[in-house]
Parts: structure tokens; sequence; C-alpha cells
């Protein structure tokens, strides 16, 4: 079985959890910080805030704002459930702006159209890894005093016009999931600029508390600390954290690899008939967390079917938000306010991609589908 996706630990890993298994901190030890330095020095962020999930950090990212409550977030339906549950955690109303047909990111002409007087953010998606359109986002962010936060849980490694990605937004989420570019089993980050808002990162990760602020327990109260927020206990571990450090070391590697299986995809898939691979902007260096294509004349779930049936796994990346049980309950969201979207999700599926899958595997992946798209048509 060829699986979606799957993460790459080899003996250097393992080696390194065990040692700090073995030292005196298993947890909020020096690890977190030299993850954290490792991130920026990578993506050239100026502060990483290490945190035990993507969703965590999703969440103490929007926390962070400190947005009046029935504040607007602009994002898309075609992501993770977590991107719109991060605003509803915090009081916040998600508001979905439909996709571009050419990259499935978020459609900056139609961000523009959701704007009212409560909102307050844009939350983008570099959907696959392909940074999105984020001059235009800025600038749309800018006009009407909006913040940005850039979900690139997708997207480590990926370049906007020359730039890394992850300080191009106010604040950027990463996820270390295994099936991300590097893992730390469940883990994730929020990247920011700011100082302020890096403060409050830091607190909401762990409870609110201060120890900065104990001395209104008396001058030398020792044993005192503060809580001056409500935060929660999002830490991650330092033995996931030196498993973060040590796949950081080989992140390059990865998104190399990454790219070169795509480049493969993209030729092998040239002019078939009922595949339609995805495209690159030119301006963009793209980091193929996944390889989605969107099938022409083919009923989806009997080709997920069949590529299983021959033992290549795929999947579907997104079931669009709005179309969620709990959405629907709680909101009237409109399917045909997204009619790019709605295209997009009947016909996708996503290939398997993964770092440690070599050429023969990517042409058993090529020669499978289009085998199977043949014998579907013939229906
Ligand atoms: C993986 C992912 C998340 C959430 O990350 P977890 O670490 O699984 O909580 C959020 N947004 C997107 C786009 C993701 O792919």
């Amino acid at each position: 079985m060829i699986p979606y996706g799957r993460q790459s630990i080899d003996e250097d890993d393992i080696k390194a959890v065990t040692e700090v298994l073995k030292s005196d901190f298993i947890t909020t030890g020096p690890k977190v910080d030299e993850f954290e330095r490792g991130i920026c020095r990578y993506t050239g962020a100026k502060h990483a805030v290490a945190v035990n999930s993507g969703t965590s950090a999703l969440d103490i990212a929007i926390q962070a704002l400190q947005l009046p409550p029935g504040s607007e977030i602009i994002t898309t339906p075609l992501t993770f459930a977590a991107d719109a549950n991060a605003a509803l955690y915090n009081g916040c109303k998600p508001v979905f702006a439909d996709i571009s047909w050419d990259t499935r990111n978020i459609d900056p002409a139609d961000i523009r159209r959701k704007i009212t007087k409560k909102t307050r953010a844009i939350n983008f998606v570099d959907y696959a890894g392909h940074p999105c359109e984020i001059g235009e986002i800025r600038e749309i962010a800018e006009e009407y005093g909006l913040y940005t936060i850039e979900d690139a849980c997708h997207a480590l490694g990926a370049e906007y016009r020359g730039k890394k990605v992850g300080s191009l937004a106010d604040m950027t989420i990463l996820s270390f999931h295994p099936v991300k570019h590097i893992t730390t089993g469940e883990g994730g980050a929020v990247l920011t600029e700011n100082e302020d808002l890096y403060n409050r990162l830091k607190l909401l990760r762990t409870h609110g508390i201060d120890r900065s602020n104990a001395t209104q327990f008396g001058p030398k109260a020792g044993w005192a600390y503060d809580m001056i927020m409500l935060g929660r206990n999002y830490r991650i571990t330092d033995f996931q954290c030196v498993l973060g450090l040590s796949q950081l070391r080989k992140l390059d590697e990865f998104v190399n690899r990454r790219n070169a299986i795509a480049k493969q995809y993209n030729d092998l898939f040239a002019g078939v008939d009922g595949i339609e691979a995805p495209k690159t902007k030119p301006y963009v260096k793209h980091a193929w967390h996944i390889y989605t294509v969107l099938l022409d004349g083919v009923d989806r779930t009997a080709f997920y079917d069949r590529m299983r049936a021959y033992g290549i796994g795929t999947n579907v990346h997104y079931i669009p938000i709005y179309k969620f049980t709990y959405y629907r309950k709680h909101f009237r969201f409109l399917d045909t306010d997204y009619p790019i979207t709605e295209d997009v999700f009947s016909r996708i599926i996503t290939l398997p991609l993964y770092p440690t899958m070599d050429d023969a595997q990517a042409h058993t992946v090529v020669d499978t589908a289009k085998k199977v798209v043949q014998e579907l048509k013939k229906r």
C-alpha cells in the first residue's frame, strides 16, 4: 500500500529523543527555546512560540488579537475545520470567501466582497503549500485595518516573491503533525514580528501565568506568580522539540524531494484526459504538502475506491467547512455562495506525496491513476 502521506523518521531523530528522555527536563526545558530559535532561523521570523498542535496555535493567535465578541474573521472554506473552529473558540464568527480556480487559495476579490463593519482579521491558508496572493491580501488588510493570520501548516519552506513564508503576515501558523513537512508527533507554532503579540502568545500558552508580575504578593515572594490573562495549557514537551530540531535539519531535503515528486507528477499527467494537474504561479516556491488533481468526467468516489483496491491511498482535501453538520446547525452559509469551492470539492482528489517516496512509486501512482480513469470512463 502506498499511503497518501507519512512521516520520515530516521535513527538520528530516535537518538535525539532518547537523549532528552534521559535528561533532567522532559518538558518546558531548553529544547523548546532551541526549537523556536531554529524555526526563526529557517523562516526568517523574529519570534516563534511552539505549542502542542497547529490547532492550539490558531486558537492562541486569535485570542492574542483580543477582538471584541462577534468580530468577523474571513477565511477559506477549503481547509481543515480548525481554521473556522479557532474563530468560534474566541467568540468570533468565521466568514468564508470563495477560492481561486487555479491555486485553490482564497480569492482576494471575494475577500473584499465579504468585508463588513465587523471584519477584524483575514486568516488565509496556503493551500497544498502554494502561498496565497499575499501582496494583495496585505493591501486589503491595510486599507481596512485588518489583522492577517497566515495558516502555513502546508507551507513550511515555501516562498512568495523570493521571501520565505513565516514573516509575511501579522502571525504565521505552523503544524508538526506527522503528515506535515516536519513532525513532533503533535505540535505547532505561531510566528510573529510583533513584540506585544509575542508576549501575549507566550502567556496564553501556559495559563496566562506571568512570573515577572509576582511582586504584588510581597517584595521577596520567591514562591509567587501571577495570572494576568485567561490562558490554557498548550505546552509542547522537550522530547517533541528535540525531534522537531532534528527534523528541521532535514527540512530542505524534504521540501526538495516533495518538489521533485510533484514535478514528476506534473510531467507525467500533462495532456492526460480526465486528470487536471495543479498549477503553480511563477513567482512562488511551492512547498508541496499535498498533490491534488481534479477529475474530469469520472466519479470521484469510484476513483477513490479503485485506487484503494490497487493499493494506493488517496484522500480528499477538503470537505468545505460550511457543509459540516455543526456549521449547518449554527450558521446559514449557502453552498451557492461558493461556486468555485463547490466545483473543486466535487472533483478533487489527493494523490500520495511524501519525501521517502521513490521515483518508481511515483510512476506506479500515475500509471494506476491513468488506468483507473480509463476503466471508469468505459463504464
Ligand atoms: C494540519 C492543519 C491544521 C491543524 O494542525 P494540527 O496540528 O493537526 O492541530 C490547521 N490548518 C491546516 C490547513 C492544516 O493542514
